[in-house]
């Protein structure tokens, strides 16, 4: 396009002024409404130069309009809450657990006020942060001591290092397992310092293979749960008693890293039986480790308990003080703890247990309620149904257990090209609601599962504004 009249940008002294700016600089701040000026004027200017925009696009109330849109986008927050109706409970990409309100009220004192993180009370006297959720730890896990770090992955770096830094580390073949996000069992080990001394096979270890591992060198034998793979057939793996006494024999710790570890037997609950902290402490694991916000249903932490001297060195090790958690995490993770001393009530409390333990036919009934609100909304393009369906725990809790659940299928009634097409798109929209709800997709279908439905009002609130791609 090519004009007579060569077209100007308005300055930014101008644009500063108009009336049309005046509110963003209220809002958003002089700084920032003169950045984002900025930073369009330099986009818009070849499209100007080059003759390709025409004047109405350079108007100062379109700028303006421009600008308020990306710094209302930037002023959004990066952190954003979304329904997880993935099917998976515990979802790693999703932060895990949900807090008990108990947690969120103890988080927001630990937030707002002074507290006695690392300070006696009793004496006056500098204490340790530990202290603070020690007793409770060793009523509920029957532990002599106990030390907390930012998650699991460094309680088994940190408890390694520790214990076994320059001598061999015996762990069998079938427990070097690949944790996601890069955590792999043999290279914990080697920047732990531990030498990796692997013995028996993938699908079977015997005690004979400890046994004639065990040497001058040794210095920790290692149990690893396989959290999110199974071993099925043909496969036999030492129990923990005898390695225990194995490893006692020769004077060696046993570490049992439990993952998961519930402090709970989960099967009063229905659910599938995870090994508890307390029962690998009797079997004589010396030091067990485990994550905060997997079943135990708190904070993100790791949690290492077992034997006082072997807690003590753990303690003592400069690492500890860069692994160490911080006071909000300490403070959700008592109010946490404090719940399982009424076990009777816990599935009411905790809402990952609650979610977790939500029977079928509840979520199958709110399925089938919501089944022809959201047919509504989609139009005649989409097939939906309430369906049972099989969800997970998450978080290398059970690999292959399943939960049994209910959901929303929604198929495309459109021919098998188009299909995945549709599907994307579907997802993409859901995804780009306010609170983006987050399904899966799977034969040839976009499931929503409602176990983890719990704010139907909020969710319901925000499916006018679907609007879903062709
Ligand atoms: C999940 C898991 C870890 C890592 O725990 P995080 O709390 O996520 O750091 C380590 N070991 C096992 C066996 C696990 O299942």
């Amino acid at each position: 396009m090519s004009s007579s009249v060569a077209l100007r940008l308005p300055s930014i002294d101008g644009l500063l002024r108009h009336p049309a700016c005046a509110p963003l600089a209220e809002r958003y701040g002089r700084d920032s409404l003169l950045t984002g000026l900025r930073q369009l004027l330099d986009e818009l200017r070849p499209g100007v130069l080059s003759g390709q925009l025409a004047a109405v696009e350079i108007g100062a109330e379109v700028l303006a309009g421009r600008v308020g849109e990306r710094l209302a986008q930037q002023q959004r927050s990066q952190v954003r809450r979304v329904f997880n109706l993935t099917g998976t409970v515990l979802h790693t990409n999703l932060g895990r657990a949900l807090l008990p309100e108990e947690a969120i009220e103890a988080v927001q004192m630990a937030a707002r006020y002074p507290l006695n993180l690392e300070f006696d009370l009793s004496s006056g006297k500098r204490g340790d942060r530990d202290d603070l959720i020690e007793g409770l730890i060793r009523e509920l896990t029957g532990a002599e001591a106990v030390t907390v770090v930012n998650n699991n992955a460094a309680a088994v770096l940190l408890t390694l290092n520790s214990l076994g830094a320059r001598k061999e580390g015996i762990i069998s073949r079938g427990e070097l397992i690949e944790i996601g996000g890069a955590f792999r069992i043999p290279d914990i080990m080697a920047r732990a310092g531990v030498r990796l001394q692997e013995v028996g096979t993938t699908n079977r270890t015997h005690a004979r293979d400890y046994e004639a591992a065990i040497g001058p060198r040794s210095g920790l034998i290692m149990r690893v749960h396989a959290s999110n793979y199974s071993i099925e057939g043909f496969t036999a793996r030492v129990a923990t008693a005898e390695l225990a006494e194995l490893a006692h024999a020769h004077g060696l710790p046993l570490l049992e890293d439990l993952g998961s570890g519930s402090l709970l037997d989960l099967t009063r609950w229905g659910l599938p039986a995870e090994p508890t902290v307390r029962q690998a402490l009797l079997d004589g694991a010396d030091i067990v480790t485990f994550s905060g916000d997997k079943l135990l249903g708190g904070p993100q932490a790791g949690l290492i308990v077992g034997r006082k001297e072997l807690i003590a060195k753990i303690k003592k090790n400069p690492l500890k003080r860069a692994l160490r958690v911080d006071k909000l995490t300490l403070a959700a993770l008592e109010a946490v703890l404090g719940l399982y001393r009424d076990p009777d009530r816990l599935a009411e409390r905790l809402p990952s247990l609650r979610l977790l333990t939500r029977p079928q036919a509840e979520i199958f009934a709110q399925a089938a309620r919501l089944q022809p609100l959201l047919a509504d909304v989609l139009g005649e393009v989409w097939q939906v149904s309430a369906v049972e369906a099989l969800g997970m725990i998450g978080s290398g809790s059970q690999p292959v257990a399943r939960l049994p659940s209910a959901a929303l299928c929604c198929r495309p009634q459109v021919s098998k090209r188009w299909r995945g097409r549709y599907l994307l798109n579907l997802e993409a929209a859901l995804r780009g609601l306010p609170i983006p709800v987050l399904g899966r997709i799977g034969d040839d279908a976009l499931w929503l599962d409602l176990r983890q439905l719990d704010d139907e009002p909020g969710w319901l609130a925000q499916l006018p504004q679907l609007q879903v791609d062709r």
